[in-house]
């Protein structure tokens, strides 16, 4: 799995740090998104899926297989 943000889309829902605080957080300066991690560990793949699915400005884009099927990491 491999994360990757795009600053200029988000809009500081928040929506992916309260998803996923494990791997993002939010700027304290503009509310956008911060990553934390762009390789995050197994455990937190779930997580990361679900916030990239409820991003309302589609700024989160995750490359990798399913987690079942990921070995690559
Ligand atoms: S959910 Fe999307 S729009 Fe909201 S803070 Fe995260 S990346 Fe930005």
């Amino acid at each position: 799995m491999d994360v990757s943000l795009d600053r200029d889309r988000c809009v500081g829902a928040g929506m992916c740090a309260l998803t996923a605080p494990e791997v993002f957080d939010q700027d304290p300066e503009d509310g956008r998104v911060l990553l934390l991690t762009r390789r995050p560990p197994d455990p937190h793949r779930p997580a990361v899926h679900e916030a990239a699915l409820l991003c309302p400005a589609g700024a989160i884009s995750v490359l990798g297989r399913p987690v079942a099927d990921d070995t690559s990491a």
